[in-house]
């Protein structure tokens, strides 16, 4: 069944202001809310669609990307409902915004009860990682140190006295809707519903340490500059048995190699050959980030010209192959002769064979540019 658009659900024209559509949704809202019908499944549906509508309109961004893409925008979950639609948690705490505080959340009985008690998160801890381009190409595992904050042996918490873990304390006012259930976050434990029950003399107020531990970070191969990897749960422990640790992101750095330039997937490398090598032709052994590469130089070849070695680059990061490594050839041209060197060279000034004579197999500096990139 196709899906109904936005605007049409909360009835409102494409052109509405977002005061229009705050207050159509007020008013969807009011009508749908499952308090004001009790066991009605459509009005549950309806309700939620209401909500999801506004969640995309009421967000400058998210509502220009439906207008231009409609529901496709968000498929497969981007935005944060992609299949089952918004749950009632989020509807919910989307109410402070709507009727300005009078709902935290607490609509009596719905969503199971567990809503409303947080689970503290701890706080993210950032590293910067330094690689190598022959670690970037082979992907490798790096041990780092780490200060985190953890949980101290031998701390325990309780359940929270003030709101019985349910980290919320519950109130009854009048709104207009009539009598409702509101709630407000417990302020004893922030929401948690945990406690701190007994804590060893080293631990902070919350139980907490600081400890000094090596974690191990896979770093997969083809790696650039300023990518940021998470490792799930190596940041900050937060205090009490229901929290979850923060993540550990790590920033790649790249060190530049001494004789290896990086472009994308591609490296390039410049290899020197002496006149002679260049004339009689030659084989050299090419130290790639994967391991050593024997060549051949041509016999004739010119200053310039690039070998490819194919597959020999860095692999991408996005599993789209691996680049190429290329030889950059540059001749070294002598530059202090003996007498005999210079009587040769001088005899070869008229000689035929050292006049240039471009082929169009030596394609010019533009060509081999062009080359390159293609
Ligand atoms: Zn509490």
């Amino acid at each position: 069944m196709a899906k109904q658009d936005y605007y049409e659900v909360l009835g409102v024209a494409k052109s509405a202001t977002q005061a229009e559509i705050k207050k159509a949704y007020r008013k969807m809202a009011i009508k749908y809310h499952p308090d004001k019908n009790p066991d009605n499944k459509e009005a549950e549906e309806k309700f939620k669609l209401c909500a999801e509508a506004y969640e995309v309109l009421s967000d400058e961004q998210k509502k220009a990307r439906y207008d231009q893409f409609g529901h496709s925008a968000f498929e497969g979950g981007a935005g944060g409902f992609g299949g089952g639609g918004m749950n009632m948690d989020d509807i919910f705490s989307q109410f402070g915004d709507i009727f300005g505080g009078a709902f935290g959340g607490g609509f009596g009985g719905f969503g199971g009860g567990s809503r409303g008690r947080a689970r503290v998160k701890g706080g993210n801890l950032r590293i910067r990682v330094k690689l190598t381009l022959e670690e970037i190409a082979n992907g490798v595992e790096k041990k780092v140190k780490v200060r985190r904050k953890v949980q101290a042996d031998g701390v325990t918490y309780k359940t929270c006295t003030t709101c019985n873990g349910t980290g919320q304390i519950m109130r009854v006012t009048n709104t207009i809707l009539g009598r409702m259930q509101t709630a407000t976050t417990c302020s004893t434990c922030q929401g948690a519903g945990e406690m701190i029950d007994k804590r060893p003399s080293d631990a902070d107020a919350q139980g907490m340490i600081v400890k000094e531990e090596t974690v191990t970070i896979n770093i997969p191969e083809g790696v650039t500059e300023g990518v940021q990897l998470k490792v799930g749960g190596k940041g900050n422990e937060a205090p009490g048995k229901n929290s979850i640790p923060g993540d550990l992101l790590v920033l790649i750095e790249e060190v530049q190699h001494e004789t290896i330039k990086r472009e994308g997937s591609n490296l390039h490398y410049d290899l020197y050959i002496n006149f002679s090598e260049a004339v009689l032709g030659t084989s050299k052994e090419i130290e790639t980030v994967t391991g050593k590469v024997k060549i051949k130089v041509d016999a004739g070849t010119q200053s310039g010209k690039i070998l490819r070695l194919k597959g020999k680059g860095l692999p991408s990061i996005e599993r789209y192959g691996t680049g190429d490594f290329l030889i950059h050839i540059n001749v070294w041209t002598p530059q202090e002769l003996t007498k005999e060197q210079r009587k040769f060279f001088e005899s070869m000034l008229v000689d035929d064979n050292f006049s240039p004579n471009p082929q169009k197999s030596d394609k010019s500096f533009f060509d081999r540019v062009k080359d390159m990139f293609s």
